[in-house]
């Protein structure tokens, strides 16, 4: 394994990530979102259940949404502080809308967790709605402190 390539998210220093959305790579016309709801190495991971329970709503949502064409994929970071978004043919602008939204949607949701059933999930009893809409909230928060304080720029903090 000597001559293995580093990833590139691998070179972001992860001590100063803070939550927020940001644009983790760009190849050809997908780009790959961080959304970071947790600080790194912060004892501050999510459980499995709401890690799950937010890829569940969140994909969901975002496969619904009038950008679902333009969505490549959704999922959570096995590290446990956020998740991966791969847009094609959307601005930054328009996919942070889209983030926005769908966490939202889901804090608003009244109705039964999306996928929660044998037949369509891998492990279909360990969802919660609860704990999707508190992370999301939370996130949701996060995102918009950021703006407030004009750092919705997709770009990570430097040392
Ligand atoms: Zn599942």
């Amino acid at each position: 394994m000597k001559n293995i390539n580093r990833i590139t998210s691998f070179n972001v220093d992860h001590d100063f990530i803070v939550p927020g959305m940001y644009v983790s790579r760009i190849d050809g016309d997908i780009v790959t979102y961080d959304l970071r709801t947790r600080k790194p190495n912060a004892d501050d991971f999510m459980d499995n259940l709401t890690l799950h329970s937010v890829e569940h709503m969140l994909a969901t949502f975002a496969r619904n949404s009038a950008l679902s064409d333009r969505v490549i994929y959704f999922g959570p970071m096995g590290c446990r502080t956020g998740f991966y978004l791969l847009m094609r043919d959307a601005t930054n602008e328009e996919a942070y809308a889209l983030v926005k939204d769908i966490l939202q949607k889901t804090v608003d949701h009244d109705g039964e967790m999306f996928g929660a059933a044998r037949k369509e999930c891998g492990n279909y009893k360990e969802l919660s709605l609860e704990s999707a809409k508190t992370e999301c909230k939370r996130y949701l928060e996060a995102l918009l402190e950021r703006e407030n304080l004009g750092k919705a720029d997709f770009k990570y903090d430097e040392a």
